[in-house]
C-alpha cells in the first residue's frame, strides 16, 4: 500500500467548510492515519449509488417541481441506513456528505448497515394541508426498489418525525406490493415503532459525556452547555440534570439563557412546551449561538450544523465538546479547536444513539427483536466511545483521527 503526504486530499478539503467537505476531510484523516492508498483513499470517499427525483407537489398557488435525492454511500456493511431531510436548502451535496457520515457511524457501532441519507428540496411551512403525505406518496413511489428493508432502511431526520415515516412506509408498501413495514425507522408506536428508539439519541450522547468524563480529570459535577433544546438537546439536558450536572446554559431557534450555577431543567422544558422558547424560563438572556461559548466544562452543540467554525473555536471556553448534531464544526473550526488542546467527540461517536435505537425498531419489524434493546444500546454506544479513546491515546492521535481510523477499517473488513 502507497501512503500519501498530509496535505494532498488534505489541504483540498479544508479550504471550502461545507458539510461534504467535513465529513470528506474525517474520512481522509482517517484514511492517512491508516496509511491507505490514495486509491483506496478515493474509493471510500465515492458513494455507491446515488438516486435523484422530482416530482409535482400541489401547493396553495398551484403545483410545484420539488426535487430530492437518496444517497448510498458505503453498502459494504449492509443495507443503507440513514435519515430523511426536509429542507429548502438541502441539495445532492450535503445528503451525500450526511450518507458518508452514517458510513462512519454505522460502522463505529459495529451495526449491520451501510450509511446513507435522503432529502427533499422543500419548504416545510408551505406545504398545505395534506402536503406531507402527498409528498409521502410521491416519495414512495419515485424511491421504489431503490429502497427497502434488505437495500436501504429511512429513518427521520431534520424537518422530518415519526408521521412522515408512517406515512411514506405505507406509500412504499402501496408502490412495491409489501406488507412489510422494515423500509423505515422512528415510525410512531401504532405503525411499527418501538418505544426505545424515543430519546435513544440523548441516551448514547450522554453515555459518550459520561466516556469522557472518565477518561479526563472531570468529574459528575461537570457543567454542561447545550445548543439546541429539541428532540436531542432537551433530553439530554433532562439526563445530564438528573445526573447532578448543572446545565449553565441551553438555547433554541429564539434565544439563549445562561446561569451559572445551573437551570432550572424542569422549569426550561415547561417553558418551552406549547411553541414556547427556553428564553421563556428564568436565566440571562443570550443569543442562541453565545450558549456555545460561555464558560462549561462540557459543550454541546444540538442544533445546527457547520456552527462551530474558526472564530467560534477561538471563543470556546471548554476543554470538551461533543458534537451532538452532525457535522456542528466546519474543518477550520476542527482544526482550531484540536490546536487548541480542546477535546472533541465527533458527531458519529457521539450521535450513535438514534441508529443503534433504530437497528432496534428494524430488527424488531423484521421479527428478530432483541431481549432488551435498551441495553443493547447503552452497551454498545458505551463500547464505541471507550473504544475511540482507547485507540486515540494508542495511537496518539484526537478522537476524530481515532473514531474515523476505527469506522474505516470495519468498512474495509466487512
Ligand atoms: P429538533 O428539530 O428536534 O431540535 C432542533 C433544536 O435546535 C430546536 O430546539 C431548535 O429550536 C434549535 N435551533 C434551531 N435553530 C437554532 C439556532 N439558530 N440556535 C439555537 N438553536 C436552534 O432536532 P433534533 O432531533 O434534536 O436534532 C438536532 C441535531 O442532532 C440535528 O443535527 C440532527 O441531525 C442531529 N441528530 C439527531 C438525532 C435524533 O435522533 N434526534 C440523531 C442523530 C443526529
Amino acid at each position: 500500500m502507497t501512503g500519501f503526504g498530509k496535505g494532498l486530499t488534505g489541504i483540498t478539503v479544508v479550504m471550502t467548510e461545507d458539510l461534504l467537505r467535513t465529513a470528506r476531510h474525517t474520512i481522509t484523516i482517517g484514511a492517512q492515519h491508516l496509511r491507505l492508498s490514495e486509491a483506496e483513499t478515493q474509493r471510500l470517499l465515492a458513494a455507491d449509488r446515488q438516486l435523484a427525483v422530482a416530482f409535482t407537489i400541489e401547493f396553495e398557488d398551484g403545483p410545484e417541481l420539488v426535487h430530492a435525492w437518496r444517497v448510498q454511500h458505503d453498502l459494504a456493511r449492509g443495507p443503507g441506513k440513514g435519515g430523511m431531510r426536509y429542507a429548502s436548502d438541502v441539495n445532492l451535496e450535503e445528503v451525500t456528505g450526511l450518507a458518508s457520515i452514517m458510513s462512519l457511524k454505522n460502522s463505529l457501532a459495529g451495526l449491520p448497515f451501510g450509511g446513507a441519507k435522503g432529502g427533499v428540496s422543500v419548504d416545510v411551512g408551505r406545504l398545505p394541508d395534506g402536503g406531507r403525505a402527498q409528498l409521502a406518496e410521491r416519495l414512495g413511489r419515485a424511491f421504489g426498489g431503490f429502497v427497502g428493508p434488505r437495500t436501504d432502511i429511512l429513518g427521520p431526520d431534520v424537518g422530518t418525525g415519526p408521521n412522515d415515516m408512517a406515512a411514506f412506509t405505507k406509500a412504499w408498501q402501496e408502490s412495491m406490493g409489501s406488507d412489510s413495514n422494515a423500509v423505515a425507522t422512528g415510525k410512531p408506536m401504532d405503525a411499527g415503532g418501538i418505544e426505545v428508539r424515543t430519546g435513544a439519541t440523548a441516551l448514547g450522547c450522554a453515555q459518550a459525556i459520561r466516556v469522557a468524563l472518565e477518561r479526563t480529570d472531570l468529574d459528575s459535577g461537570a457543567s454542561v452547555a447545550i445548543q439546541g433544546f429539541g428532540s436531542l438537546g432537551a433530553e439530554l439536558a433532562r439526563l445530564l440534570s438528573d445526573d447532578g450536572h448543572p446545565i449553565v446554559a441551553v438555547s433554541d431557534s429564539g434565544g439563549g439563557i445562561h446561569d451559572p450555577d445551573g437551570l432550572d431543567i424542569e422549569a426550561v422544558a415547561e417553558a418551552k412546551k406549547s411553541d414556547g422558547s427556553v428564553t421563556d424560563a428564568d436565566g440571562e438572556k443570550m443569543g442562541s449561538i453565545d450558549v456555545l461559548t460561555v464558560e462549561a466544562d462540557i459543550v454541546v452543540p444540538a442544533a445546527l450544523q457547520a456552527v462551530i467554525d474558526a472564530d467560534l473555536a477561538d471563543a470556546l471556553q471548554t476543554k470538551i465538546v461533543v458534537e451532538g448534531s452532525n457535522a456542528p464544526s466546519t474543518v477550520l473550526g476542527v482544526e482550531r479547536m484540536t490546536a487548541r488542546g480542546i477535546t472533541v467527540v465527533p458527531d458519529f461517536a457521539a450521535n450513535a444513539g438514534g441508529v443503534i435505537g433504530s437497528f432496534h425498531e428494524w430488527k424488531t419489524n423484521l421479527g428478530e427483536a432483541y431481549d432488551d434493546p435498551r441495553q443493547d444500546m447503552i452497551d454498545r454506544t458505551r463500547t464505541l466511545n471507550e473504544s475511540i479513546w482507547d485507540r486515540a491515546e494508542k495511537d496518539q492521535v484526537d478522537l476524530r483521527t481515532a473514531a474515523a481510523a476505527i469506522a474505516i477499517e470495519g468498512i474495509l473488513g466487512a
